[in-house]
């Protein structure tokens, strides 16, 4: 048998990420032997990444490889859980150990610090799509999930908001606001490939949140995920979004749609009961108060004074929506 496109992913990979303990038999069987601890569950997930819907024909194989994988450990963050292993099915158009070596270098980028093992995996002929396969662990009966927010609950979210979303915007719309400079191109760009999965927070605020999720598809979307399965509205300050400094030199009527209606920022909503969230608060988490959760249901943007705002924030992407 010739080298397939998988057992090269498989030989590079290896050389740049390290073995679990937990892996009783890798890449090489039918099946991958994995070790799941007594007392925990495993958290599953999967992502398809399609060229043209999900990513654009001329982003760099490296990045992709990374993006590929990050979004899915963004899902297992949502869940409070550890990453442990994942599986790939790579469908290319043609054979480019180069294009291969880029992309598993980037695989790599976002696995290592994860500690996160690459356990099995296909390669196929056909357009360029990507399906990565997530398994992660956490104590049984604790994950965050979307239907625990209670009335009273405070609402977090990690990191800024929109910045990726700028980076899209620029290259859907040929957007090009005069007060950017190329430094804040740089970092829009790379806010929007390289993603920062929050699993260690995921993990930190275990013992404190009530539900999370993960924004892909923005926060209005992603929180009203939230407010549905838990049957609760929210009102929310967006004067309170956190922003990053490129995106504060915008005018609100441009950050803010952004902040809250564009996704791919892959950062964590999440919500808090009162009584935990000064001991949250206390710890240096980089997560900021955003609103509250209601009985009446329906999502509400209210500035300080009490004030309705209507701010027209796109709501969410919906690959099968209008
Ligand atoms: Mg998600």
């Amino acid at each position: 048998m010739s080298l397939s496109e998988f057992s090269l992913i498989e030989n590079y990979f290896s050389k740049l990420t390290s073995a679990r303990q937990d892996v009783s038999l890798g890449i090489g069987d039918d099946c991958a032997l994995l070790q799941c601890p007594s007392g925990k569950e495993m958290a599953v997930s999967i992502d398809t990444l399609v060229e043209g819907v999900h990513f654009f024909a001329d982003v760099s194989p490296k990045a992709l490889g990374y993006k590929s994988l990050a979004v899915n450990l963004s899902d297992l963050a949502a869940m409070g859980a550890e990453p442990a292993w994942f599986t790939l099915a790579l469908t290319l158009p043609e054979h480019k150990p180069d294009w291969l070596r880029a992309f598993t270098e980037g695989l790599s980028l976002a696995a290592k610090p994860a500690n996160i093992q690459l356990v099995g995996g296909d390669t196929t002929r056909g357009p360029l799509t990507i399906s990565i396969q997530v398994h992660g662990l956490i104590d049984k009966r604790r994950a965050l999930r979307r239907d625990g927010a209670n009335i009273g609950d405070r609402i977090y979210v990690t990191g800024t908001l929109g910045d990726a979303g700028a980076a899209l915007k620029r290259r859907l719309e040929n957007w090009s606001p005069e007060v950017f400079e190329e430094t804040d191109w740089q970092y829009l760009q790379q806010r929007l490939e390289y993603p920062t999965p929050r699993y260690q927070l995921g993990q930190q605020i275990l013992d404190y949140a009530s539900s999370a999720i993960d924004i892909s598809d923005g926060l209005l979307a992603d929180l009203g995920h939230i407010l549905e399965r838990s049957h609760k509205g929210a009102v929310i300050n967006p004067a309170q979004l956190p922003l990053s400094a490129s995106l504060k030199k915008l005018p609100q009527e441009i950050c803010l749609p952004l902040a809250m209606g564009s996704g791919d920022d892959y950062e964590l909503c999440f919500t808090v009961p009162a009584e935990h969230a000064d001991k949250l608060e206390q710890f240096d988490l980089n997560i900021h108060c955003i609103g509250e959760i209601t009985a009446e249901k329906g999502l509400r943007l209210v500035d300080e004074t009490g004030k309705e705002m209507n701010i027209d924030a796109r709501k969410g992407y919906d690959h099968f929506g209008t």
